[in-house]
């Protein structure tokens, strides 16, 4: 399928994706950097995924940037959030999370007898934010026991490999892919809507399920590699993991100019140079598919 822009009109069976976060764990610019990569390169927000239909709002990931990613997409209702695994850049927002998830009542002592439940009207207050969040199992178990005090506020439900979770008229099927720490259950997501396949892999040394990465409208994938860096596996598994998805299109993450020390038309014309039919993610960038 060929991707389409449309930026005024959203046909009813379309689905709006929004890359959230083109960077890795650092982000660009990494903090208290004032280096010339620094200086000199785009943002890029740790990773994730906005999924928007007529019926239902997706998030891939949960960033430490999360309340600004949001914000700047002009997002206040999402259905599900969906956790990759558990290292900072894909967890790291879980507070912000936690602090949507709060009561109103709860946030000013209300709830907890501190306040008097009248000092508030009704009319005054907002509404409290209702939502999902998805891991694996063993991705629930870590955040449990390392984050125990944000367990409660939060709705926490498990995903299995090649299980799909249905959310309104999108399906997520969550696949396992090698990272380059094995002990962690890292996901990659397939994501369907009509006839449009999305999917989603950003820590990534290879996939490691049978047919779900394959074939997808766009791929958003792990390109750290492809450079100077080590990214999460080495660049002919990544080279190859990539050829073998098949994508239509392909865009990159994990992309970070002051690691890589090298400048964004450096990696633009690295990547022209490769066998590699992809291109450079950017914060904020739309597909309709
Ligand atoms: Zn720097
Ligand atoms: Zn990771």
């Amino acid at each position: 399928m060929r991707i389409l822009f449309y930026p005024i009109c959203f046909r009813n069976d379309t689905v709006k994706v929004t890359l959230l976060g083109s960077g890795e764990a650092v982000g660009v610019p990494a903090p208290l950097c004032e280096c010339r990569y620094c200086d000199e390169s785009p943002t890029r927000r740790r990773p994730g995924l906005l999924v928007e239909s007529e019926q239902a709002t997706v998030v891939l990931d949960v960033s430490p940037d999360i309340k600004d990613q949001l914000h700047a997409t002009n997002t206040t209702n999402v259905d599900a959030f969906f956790v990759t695994h558990n290292h900072f850049d894909h967890v790291g927002g879980m507070n912000e999370l936690h602090h949507a998830a709060m009561t109103f009542d709860e946030h000013v002592g209300i709830e907890g007898g501190y306040l008097d439940s009248e000092t508030f009207t009704d009319s005054e207050k907002p509404d409290d934010p209702t939502f999902a969040v998805y891991f694996s199992e063993r991705g629930l178990d870590i955040f449990e026991s390392s984050s125990a005090h944000l367990v409660d506020s939060l709705e926490l439900r498990t995903m299995e490999h090649g299980e799909s979770v249905e959310v309104g008229d999108i399906r997520v099927v969550p696949f396992p892919v090698r990272h380059a720490r094995p002990a962690f259950d890292t996901l990659g997501f397939a994501v369907y809507h009509e006839g449009a396949k999305v999917v989603y892999a950003p820590d990534m040394w290879e996939f490691a399920d049978d047919k779900e990465h394959e074939g997808a409208d766009v791929l958003f994938a792990e390109g750290a590699a492809l450079f100077r860096t080590f990214g999460h596996g080495a660049e002919s598994d990544l080279r190859s993991a990539l050829r073998s998805a098949d994508a239509d299109q392909t865009v990159l993450l994990n992309l970070n100019e002051h690691l890589q020390r090298m400048t964004t038309d450096e990696l633009r014309d690295a990547l022209g140079e490769m066998d590699v039919d992809g291109e450079l993610g950017e914060d904020f960038a739309t597909y309709r598919l």
